[in-house]
C-alpha cells in the first residue's frame, strides 16, 4: 500500500501515521523528521534547510524530491510507504508521479484555530517522535512513553505558525483537488479524539 497523509502542519499527520504505518506493515517516512535530523547532524543539506524551516517556509522542491526519491529507493519501500510530510506542492505530487504514485490520500482536516492552538501547546519526542499536548503532561520536558527529552520545535512558536498556515493554504491545499481529480482522495476529520480519528482513516482505507 501506497500511502499520502496530507493535511496542514498540526493536523494529526504524524501521530497517526505512527499507528497505521505499522498496522500497515509500511514505513512511515516523515519529511520533516528527516529534515530536522539533517539539521541536528548539521550536514550540507540540513544547514541550507534550516533558514526555510526556522521562518515556516516550505524547503526548495528539488531539495525534497531527491531526498524522497533516495528513500523510496530504499529496500524496506518495496511493499509501499506512506509519507507524511510530503508532497506539499503540486511539483513534488508531479515528481512522485514519476518515482511511486500513491494508491490512496488521506486528508485530514481541522480549523486553523484548532491547529494554532494544537501547535502551540506541542511537545514532541526526540527519540521516539510521539507527540503530546501539554494540557496531557505532567512534565512538560519528559516523554511519558519513553521517558526521553521533549523538545518545543522552534517552528511552533505563533509567528512561524502562522507563516505555516498561510503556506499551506497556498501551496499545498491545491493538493487536495490534485488527487480527488485523480479519484485518490479519502477525507477525514482530524478534530476529535486521536482513537476517533485512527478509526476514521481505517475504515476510509478499506
Ligand atoms: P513538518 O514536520 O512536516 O511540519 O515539517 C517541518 C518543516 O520542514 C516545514 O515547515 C518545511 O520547512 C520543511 N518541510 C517538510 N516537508 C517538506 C516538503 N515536502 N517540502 C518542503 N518543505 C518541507
Amino acid at each position: 500500500m501506497k500511502l499520502i497523509f496530507l493535511g496542514p502542519p498540526g493536523a494529526g499527520k504524524g501521530t497517526q501515521a505512527l499507528g497505521v504505518g505499522s498496522r500497515l506493515n509500511v514505513p512511515h517516512i516523515s519529511t520533516g523528521n528527516m529534515l530536522r535530523a539533517a539539521v541536528r547532524n548539521e550536514t550540507p543539506m540540513g544547514l541550507a534547510a534550516k533558514k526555510y524551516m526556522d521562518a515556516g517556509k516550505l524547503v526548495p522542491d528539488e531539495v525534497l524530491i531527491e531526498m524522497v526519491r533516495e528513500r523510496l529507493s530504499m529496500a524496506d519501500c518495496r511493499k509501499g510507504y506512506l509519507l507524511d510530510g510530503f508532497p506539499r506542492t503540486v511539483e513534488q505530487a508531479e515528481a512522485l508521479e514519476e518515482i511511486a504514485p500513491p494508491d490512496c490520500v488521506v486528508n485530514i482536516t481541522v480549523p486553523d484555530e484548532k491547529l494554532l492552538e494544537r501547535l502551540t501547546g506541542r511537545r514532541v519526542c526526540t527519540k521516539c517522535s510521539g507527540t503530546f499536548h501539554i494540557s496531557k503532561l505532567t512534565d512538560e520536558r519528559i516523554c511519558p512513553v519513553c521517558g526521553w527529552t521533549l523538545m518545543h520545535r522552534e517552528d511552533d512558536q505563533p509567528v512561524t505558525i502562522r507563516e505555516r498556515l498561510r503556506v499551506y493554504h497556498e501551496q499545498t491545499a491545491p493538493l487536495i483537488g490534485y488527487y480527488e481529480g485523480k479519484g485518490k482522495l479519502r477525507t477525514v476529520d482530524g478534530d476529535c479524539k486521536p482513537e476517533d480519528v485512527l478509526e476514521s482513516i481505517l475504515s476510509a482505507l478499506e
